[in-house]
């Protein structure tokens, strides 16, 4: 134990906090659970806490059986390396035997229930990662430098650097990812050189995983330092070559003058082409989601072209065709492609129409365009189309009469044809 005590934090002292606590200690005694991880370290540090993972000594089953016991909701999420998540009031808490590595082979470890807090210690990633608190608040730091170490901001693996990337090569991303949330000063020279060296290790591991470290280190406040740092030891070229930091700084710039929310997905657009192709080989590789495929394609899309003195209706325009958010996304990443002070006024002032306009119905239907003689069938489509077309072009006049004219010219065209 420390002599460091967190005072009672309101997560730690929520009923679904304490019922799943009190069910361990029911069956293992006032000791055989504690707060491990993430949420030691960012309560320590003032930081929000949100997902909460414990740690105990109790085997997989006897926390099966302590939870049923107590009456609280588990899945075995993944009992073979000793995990059951509680769920208790809908919050899930993952609780993990406590582990020692048998053997690993870079992707998976294989693992050992154990009954030792040093040793469940020994097999996390970082120092700072190595801290535990029981229920009243009491730290435990077993490697003895996990507290001074989240104070100072150093992240520094547990063991050595080389030996451990080499067990899962995936925490040089957890490295890089935890530099941008938590460092601060002078990153650890031997993780630095070790990410390089092993870099290469990289490609052809689960991509999922990838982009899932990735993704959370661009959510990081300002992860501009920790982005530069991957680039210069070759990591950020090991995983996505098609990467260029320079929009990608200027965009974490916009954003960190606390005009906009940090935006990961955006941000990771920003250190791409402006390519769309390229973005959807790029989602394809690293797995994303259809959704954040879509979002990347569009925001890098290279028509229509988005330049600072871009006319309100060619900004209504691109509402109406590409909708808010993918004109909101190609705004910002033009701003940031030219983030001269001068034009930053002007940049506001697209995002702010873009935002605050919503586009008319259009006010024809297939019924006015039968109405107007056409016969049922492809034409149709096409004269709605056309005078949709029009429509836009005249920045979306509301009046009706205005488009059944419109409407007249085109069925005439069309019947010529
Ligand atoms: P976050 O706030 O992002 O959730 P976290 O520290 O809780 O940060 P998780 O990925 O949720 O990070 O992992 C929980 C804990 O499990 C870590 O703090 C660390 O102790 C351990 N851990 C997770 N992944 C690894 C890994 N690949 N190698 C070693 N230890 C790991
Ligand atoms: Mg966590």
């Amino acid at each position: 134990m420390t002599d460091v005590s967190i005072p009672p934090q309101p997560w730690m002292g929520a009923s679904a906090t304490r019922a799943v606590m009190t069910a361990l200690e029911a069956a293992g005694g006032s000791d055989c659970a504690r707060f491990v991880g993430g949420c030691v370290r960012n309560a320590l540090l003032g930081r929000p806490v949100d997902d909460i993972d414990i740690a105990t000594t109790l085997t997989p089953d006897q926390v099966m059986q302590a939870l049923t016991d107590a009456g609280v909701r588990w899945a075995p999420t993944g009992v073979e390396h000793g995990t059951v998540t509680a769920i208790a009031e809908g919050l899930p808490y993952e609780i993990t035997t406590l582990r020692r590595d048998v053997s690993t082979d870079g992707r998976r470890a294989v693992v050992a229930f154990s009954q030792d807090w040093a040793e469940d210690a020994r097999r996390r990633d970082f120092r700072l990662n190595a801290l535990y608190m029981d229920g009243e608040g009491r730290v435990f730091d077993p490697l003895g430098h996990g507290v001074s170490d989240a104070k100072a901001g150093r992240i520094v693996f547990v063991g050595d650097p080389i030996t451990r990337i080499r067990e899962d090569y995936l925490r040089i991303l957890r490295f890089f990812r935890f530099q941008a949330w938590y460092g601060r000063g002078e990153p650890d020279p031997a993780a630095v050189a070790a990410c390089k060296a092993l870099k290469g290790m990289l490609s052809g591991r689960s991509a999922e995983r990838t982009s899932k470290e990735l993704l959370k280190l661009l959510a990081a406040e300002d992860p501009r330092a920790a982005v530069a740092l991957m680039r210069d030891t070759g990591v950020l070229a090991a995983i996505l070559p098609e990467a260029a930091p320079e929009r990608f700084n200027a965009l974490v710039e916009i954003e960190t003058g606390k005009l906009y929310e940090n935006d990961p997905e955006l941000r990771l657009a920003a250190l791409l082409p402006q390519d769309a192709g390229e973005a959807i080989r790029v989602a394809e590789r690293l797995r994303l989601s259809n959704a954040q495929r879509d979002r990347l394609a569009a925001a890098l899309a290279s028509e229509p072209r988005i330049v600072a003195w871009l006319s309100p209706r060619a900004v209504r325009r691109a509402v109406y065709r590409l909708g808010v958010r993918a004109t909101h996304d190609r705004i910002k990443l033009a701003w940031a492609a030219a983030p001269q002070a001068k034009l930053a006024g002007q940049w506001r002032k697209l995002l702010a129409l873009a935002e605050s306009w919503s586009p008319p119905e259009f006010p024809l239907t297939g019924d006015d365009v039968i109405a107007a003689g056409l016969p049922k069938g492809p034409l149709v489509g096409r004269a709605l189309k056309e005078v949709e077309d029009w429509w836009v072009d005249e920045d979306f006049p509301i009046d009706r009469t205005l488009a059944l004219a419109q409407l007249k010219r085109v069925t005439l065209g069309l019947g010529e044809a």
